[in-house]
């Protein structure tokens, strides 16, 4: 399946994409949808061009249908829910019948595999369990294809340091930031990478910067893997890089994958920047049908040289929500993060603080010098900022204040990092 033909491959979506507005058609709520545009059944799809006619279905609606409203079987067959991750308002709530975990445990198999890992790895994973998708989506996935998986879940550093020692662990699922805060620990631990067996990390769950990846394998001696999901389209295992590394495959046989422009709805065409929209053709218990993901990528063109046909993601550049819009300048945080990590004095974290001064907004860039730098010579520690200064004035536009922080002394998350502070309503 994963290097079927475009049209065998298009057969197949087809096919899927019936049975999903099939299932979709149970819940009043899209019976309701799918009339007003004309499909009041799965045979008036009659081709993947159909699929346009289909409205979105944006995360508003699934909060508008806490818990159960977009359910279309029976809860008898639902074996696990999931909800997302958000920290503010209603969850959006996701239930899994059996069929559909087996669906999403092969994808995730199938992402391990496209990074050449296996049987013969031990997998370590330091992803929250629980309602969060991250913990039990790789972890199912790892023992489907046979790893040795420790279901560590997320925090306790020092021990989660002493196991990766202790049972030789070769592969991390983890998320950038914490990635590079666990390496800050390694001397503290009296661990060196030689007594690590470390040889891949899988990195998501937040939008980082190429940078960062090239700097944590720099940093750890590894290859880091961008692993992309979110819980309404299942969870990790929609999109991963394989071993070129080079942008991630979207499933494509399992998820409709589609770019659009964010204000007006319109589809953009393959490298161009935009909001992802995803369907996913196998789910049961909660079909979504062109899920507005909030994310922000482009579809990569060319073919990879691994000889997969599904079409590659590029980096998630950042989410339509996370976007500042600083005195009217629009910015995502990872732009300022791609900057920073370019410059070797840079340690492993960093935090953005957005304020009112005046009537205009102040940026300021908070960022952790690498250990070794602070040798009380002002003078140096000046350039360096004014340095990082320059460098973000040029690709932003806009004047920083950067104030340089001592290693460890800026918030760590176990769990996604929230990089901005946004003072700017506070009086
Ligand atoms: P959740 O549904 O709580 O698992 O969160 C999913 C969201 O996490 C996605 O919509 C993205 O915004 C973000 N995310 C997950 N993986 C990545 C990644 N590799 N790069 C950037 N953002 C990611
Ligand atoms: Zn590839």
């Amino acid at each position: 399946m994963e290097t079927a033909g475009r049209k065998a491959m298009d057969a197949l979506r087809l096919k899927n994409l019936r049975k999903v507005v099939g299932y979709a058609l149970r819940t009043p709520f899209y019976q309701a949808r799918l009339k007003a545009a004309g499909i009041t059944s799965p045979r008036d799809i009659r081709s993947l061009k159909d699929l346009a006619r289909i409205p979105f279905t944006s995360k508003e609606d699934l909060r508008e249908c806490y818990p159960n409203g977009l359910l279309a079987v029976p809860m008898s067959r639902v074996v696990r829910i999931h909800t997302s991750s958000g920290t503010t308002g209603i969850p959006t709530v996701i239930h899994h019948t059996k069929e559909d975990l087996a669906v999403w445990t092969d994808l995730v198999a199938r992402s391990i595999t496209a990074t050449g890992a296996g049987k013969h790895d031990i997998f370590q994973n330091m992803m929250t369990y629980g309602m969060f998708t991250g913990g039990l989506g790789l972890h199912y996935g790892a023992e489907r294809v046979g790893m040795t998986v420790i279901p560590m879940g997320g925090g306790n550093s020092r021990r989660q340091i002493q196991i990766m020692k202790d049972f030789g662990t070769t592969v991390l699922h983890i998320t950038p930031s914490y990635m590079l805060h666990l390496h800050s620990l390694l001397a503290e631990c009296k661990v060196t990478l030689k007594d690590l067996r470390l040889k891949k990390a899988y990195l998501g769950a937040e939008p980082y910067s190429e940078d960062t990846r090239r700097k944590i394998e720099k940093l750890w001696q590894i290859d880091a893997y961008n692993s992309y999901g979110l819980s309404e389209m299942n969870g990790p295992g929609v999109a991963f890089e394989c071993e070129h590394k080079n942008g991630m495959h979207v499933w494509e046989d399992v998820y409709c994958v589609e770019v659009i422009d964010q204000r007006t709805g319109a589809a953009l065409e393959d490298g161009r920047e935009g909001e992802v929209v995803f369907t996913n053709l196998l789910r049961e218990a909660t079909p979504l049908l062109r899920y507005r993901t909030r994310d922000v990528a482009a579809i990569l063109k060319g073919a990879c040289p691994c000889g997969r046909t599904h079409r590659r993601l590029a980096r998630i550049a950042g989410r339509t929500d996370d976007m500042m819009i600083i005195n009217g300048v629009n910015i995502y945080p990872s732009q300022i993060e791609a900057v920073i990590m370019q410059v070797p004095e840079v340690g492993n974290n960093y935090q953005i603080i957005l304020e009112k001064s005046g009537s205009l907004d102040s940026l300021t860039v908070k960022v952790e010098i690498s250990s070794g730098m602070f040798k009380g010579d002002l003078a140096q520690i000046d350039r360096l900022k004014e340095r990082i200064k320059d460098n973000l004035r040029a690709s932003i536009i806009i004047s920083p204040r950067v104030e340089l922080h001592e290693p460890g002394s800026l918030p760590v998350f176990e769990g996604k990092a929230k990089r901005v502070v946004d003072d700017r309503a506070k009086l």
